[in-house]
């Protein structure tokens, strides 16, 4: 891997233009503050050059003003020059943000950031003499509150004034040199990738491996995205793990690990790649088109020098969350909320608006040994009173993960009033900090040696545009668990959707439902419109409400990994995105099984993979009594369990309930029937008729509660009280317009998967069967290496072990069935606690077994071992040492050119 980056030779920091036209004699001198020698105490922030045009230089001063910003201009004449300097009084209220310039020796009479004015504007530094030649030049922050500069401008032209117009900033900016006037081309490349968050490292790193040259163009000098070092949020994904489950697969496993350190990981995992060049500090600013349906290439600004860059490519990745590409591409795509009545969600609002969810920053402190005072600025938005806060708003003092519900921007424009939002949840977390440290009666006294010590100034984001393409997934897909046949990645958080007044709502931060494992067809990742543009992360094709399931970082990096992976195949195949889908999507699909990825029951029909056909044989099995955890094919009844579903009316007769009896003598059972107002909805708390059952001694099968019931059309649930000693089976499959939950002391939990039930008349809810569990003689049989299952599923450990009793070293093998080559093997144990610590392949030779390759010390759940071309009719995995309950999920076995 290249990196390409702010460490890139320094690029001049001014440049002198004469004779600008029709002022021939005239000299004007372009300093963008960013490029200065040394920028002292002041930081860069480049968030919103979309939005405003350039990087600029920001004054975060947490203890007052910060060191002067300094660098040498080279003045081409001596004259009468006039200074103008771009900036923003980001709270004309206050004017917070002030700062003075110093020309050579003297300051300029005139405090910048106090212009009274709404955004950015050049302000009039006045006339100054200044000699020829070398003038130094600095920024003198006046408050350490957030002061900004964007650009100085020196110039004898006496007509010249900097336009405010954008358009004919940037012109003049590339005129005067403030960026580089060539654009510097690049590539071309297989695939360029925008936006270096878990979902663009992902695919960037998937697409480098599949053979293609990639760029991953990143706008932070770090990797990460909201899990980067600058916001810190922890990256989360299936949260509706079974007893067994690994957790997600594929590059995620690379890489999971503590919180902060994911930048450093993702830069390492970036870095190992040879066909990925990174180009960080690097800001994509638009398209060129080839047509209207084919992105030509991506065009950039390097942050931290102003060259700007041309990306051509033939496949583009959006993975900017805002949908960046898309949007300048020209596609189909949506910000806010769909109404009700476009996909009848039950948690989309009744009319569509353009709210979302907000941002946030994130703000650390740190215990003192003596007390620190903290005196808040005029600024700071005021919270006098505990009771000024929401429900679960009120601050703590320790950094922690209730900051996520400092959240504005759902009633702005996430992307256009970026940096408004951002200022805004600076002012909530100084005022915040004030009743903490000032007013708080439960705080004050705790709080009297916490010190604030950093508040970021990235702003962690929610949620932004959504690009639309040959499928919009909704909450139905989540709720249903619907398995597409085009499913490349899933995720399992529930839909988590914030109020848009974030901060400000009167309600809860959050509301959850609908946490299930649902899948991610390929036809959400892919414009419907741009041939060459594919999209992860928080920009692909889903409703908002979808979008609330869907957002969560590993799910977003699966996401990624699987359009990277596309890229491969498009590029083998000569395809486009819409192409791969008609006629490779299988081949999509098989490859990422065989990278670790998941996708929902999928098994591994790799025609490669030499195992999938061969006899596994093992010396030694463990007995099903050594499965500690239970399966998830029976739930007891130690909860009050319910399922809900859709009865079409006007009557139930009776229901019936799969059950299994413990009990020696007959048990009773009374169930309880509630409306519901929408499906996952479980708030009724009266039984509309209730219904008591005899479950016979030892009874496994259906048991009839007879409701003999009138009913509308509409959603129900049926409910069982905890009864010890019975349990409840799920089906094997739920069906349609479904969901199960449990009740804890205070409210329902909607899980996956389906408790059994038939209705009486059976209405549309179609006949399903109790999941059968395979015979349980096979549960640690050899013969799960290669039934095409890498791991435990619904808590079925589907694995291989050993007798826990037999002394090591144990083996499984396969029996080809004739002597076939091969030279690498995949080996999949349960899970990464439950796994193989020393093992080694074996291959026979004559009467004795030959070892191929050996493992030593392993650490991880997957291991793909490379050795060199053997040709062998049985293959052994020989284990030495174990760590955990051992188990071998799958064994793959493959000849690689
Ligand atoms: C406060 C908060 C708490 C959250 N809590 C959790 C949680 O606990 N767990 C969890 O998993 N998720 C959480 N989320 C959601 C999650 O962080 C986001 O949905 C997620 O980051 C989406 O991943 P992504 O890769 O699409 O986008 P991002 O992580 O935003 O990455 C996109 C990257 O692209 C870059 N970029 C944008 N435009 C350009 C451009 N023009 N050129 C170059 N680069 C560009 C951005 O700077 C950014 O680094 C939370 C979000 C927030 C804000």
């Amino acid at each position: 891997m290249r990196l390409h980056a702010s460490c890139m030779a320094t690029m001049v920091t001014w440049v002198a233009v004469f004779a600008a036209a029709g002022r021939a004699s005239a000299a004007t001198v372009w300093l963008e503050a960013e490029l200065f020698r040394d920028v002292g105490g002041w930081t860069h922030d480049a968030q919103f050059v979309d939005q405003m045009g350039s990087p600029f230089l920001l004054a975060i001063g947490l203890k007052g003003p910060v060191a002067d910003a300094v660098t040498e201009v080279q003045l081409p004449e001596a004259g009468q020059y006039r200074l103008w300097v771009r900036c923003r009084d980001w709270l004309p209220e206050y004017s917070p943000g002030k700062f003075q310039v110093i020309l050579g020796d003297r300051t300029v009479e005139r405090v910048f950031g106090q212009n009274k004015q709404k955004g950015w504007a050049w302000e009039d530094g006045g006339l100054h003499r200044l000699p020829a030649g070398k003038l130094t030049v600095r920024l003198h922050d006046l408050t350490g509150h957030y002061g900004r500069c964007d650009a100085l401008v020196l110039t004898t032209d006496a007509g010249y004034r900097p336009p405010d117009d954008l358009k004919r900033l940037t012109a003049d900016r590339i005129a005067h040199g403030g960026v580089s006037r060539q654009v510097k081309d690049l590539g071309p490349y297989d695939t360029v990738v925008v936006g270096g968050g878990l979902a663009g490292t992902f695919a960037a790193v998937a697409s480098a491996r599949m053979g293609c040259k990639t760029a991953l163009i990143q706008n932070r000098p770090v990797l990460g995205g909201n899990a980067s070092t600058e916001i810190l949020v922890a990256p989360q994904g299936d949260t509706t793990r079974e007893p067994l489950d690994p957790g997600e697969g594929g590059i995620i496993e690379e890489v999971r690990g503590s919180e902060e350190g994911y930048s450093e990981r993702l830069l390492k995992l970036a870095q190992a790649e040879p066909n990925l060049d990174l180009f960080l500090d690097t800001h994509a600013t638009g398209v060129e088109m080839e047509g209207k349906d084919r992105i030509a290439a991506v065009l950039a600004l390097q942050v931290k020098t102003k060259q700007r860059l041309r990306f051509k490519g033939t496949i583009f990745i959006d993975c900017t969350g805002d949908g960046a590409i898309g949007v300048w591409a020209g596609v189909e795509y949506r910000h806010g909320r769909e109404p009700r009545s476009m996909y009848h969600e039950s948690r989309a609002p009744e009319a569509g608006d353009s709210h979302t969810m907000g941002g946030t920053l994130r703000y650390a402190t740190q215990l003192r040994p003596q007390p620190i005072a903290f005196t808040a600025p005029e600024w700071a938005h005021r919270f006098p009173r505990c009771e000024d806060f929401g429900p679960s708003r009120h601050p703590q003092l320790q950094f922690g993960g209730w900051q996520w519900v400092i959240e504005y921007g759902g009633v702005r424009n996430t992307y256009d009033d970026a940096e408004e939002i951002r200022d805004e949840l600076l002012r909530i977390i100084w005022g915040m900090w004030d009743h903490a440290k000032n007013h708080c009666p439960k705080l004050r006294d705790q709080a009297r040696n916490y010190e604030l010590t950093w508040v970021s100034h990235v702003v962690g984001k929610r949620e932004s545009r959504r690009l639309i393409g040959d499928y919009v997934m909704t909450e139905h897909d989540i709720a249903k668990q619907t398995l597409f046949p085009d499913r490349v990645s899933y995720g399992g958080w529930g839909v988590d959707l914030h109020p848009p007044r974030g901060f400000y709502d009167p309600g809860p931060p959050a509301e959850f439902s609908h946490k299930v494992k649902f899948s991610v067809p390929f036809r959400s990742l892919y414009s419907k419109d741009i041939s060459n543009l594919m999209m992860a992360g928080r920009c692909i094709s889903v409703s908002h409400v979808a979008l609330g399931a869907t957002r969560v970082m590993i799910t977003c990096g699966l996401q990624g990994q699987a359009v990277g992976t596309a890229a491969g195949i498009c590029k083998k195949r000569q395809t486009t995105p819409r192409g791969l889908l008609q006629s490779y999507i299988g081949e999509l699909q098989q490859q990422l099984l065989k990278d670790g990825c998941y996708l929902v029951e999928l098994p591994n029909s790799d025609p490669r993979d030499l195992a999938l056909g061969a006899k596994a044989r093992a010396s030694s099995t463990a007995p099903p009594e050594a499965l500690k955890t239970p399966t998830l094919a029976l739930h007891p009844l130690n909860y009050p369990r319910a399922v809900m579903f859709r009865a079409q009316g006007p009557r139930i007769e009776k229901i019936a309930l799969h059950l299994v009896s413990q009990h020696d003598k007959p048990t009773q059972v009374t169930l309880g029937l509630r409306a519901a107002p929408e499906l996952g909805d479980f708030s009724a708390t009266t039984d509309l008729a209730r219904a008591a059952a005899i479950v016979p001694p030892k009874h496994r099968g259906w048991v009839e509660f007879p409701l003999q019931i009138d009913v509308k059309p509409g959603y129900y649930y049926a409910w069982l009280p905890p009864v010890p000693g019975v349990g409840w089976s799920l089906f094997d499959r739920p069906p349609a317009d479904t969901i199960r939950a449990y009740r804890t002391a205070k409210e329902w939990h909607v899980m996956p998967e389906c408790y059994t039930f038939r209705l009486t008349p059976p209405g549309d809810v179609p006949a399903a069967e109790p999941a059968k569990s395979p015979p349980r003689e096979t549960m640690f049989a050899a013969g799960n290496v290669n039934n095409g299952f890498a791991r435990a599923i619904r808590g079925w450990p589907n694995a291989w072990r050993p007798d826990p009793k037999q002394p090591m070293p144990q083996w499984v093998e396969l029996d080809f069935g004739r002597p076939v080559t091969f030279n690498t093997v995949h080996v999949s144990f349960q899970t990464a606690a439950d796994r193989a610590v020393d093992f080694r392949l074996e291959v026979p030779e004559g009467d004795a077994w030959k070892t191929v390759s050996s493992v030593r010390d392993n650490a991880r759940r997957r291991r793909v071992i490379n050795f060199e071309r053997t040709k062998a009719a049985q293959l052994r995995l020989v284990i030495e040492k174990t760590a955990g309950d051992m188990g071998v999920c799958e064994i793959r076995v493959y000849d690689e050119p």
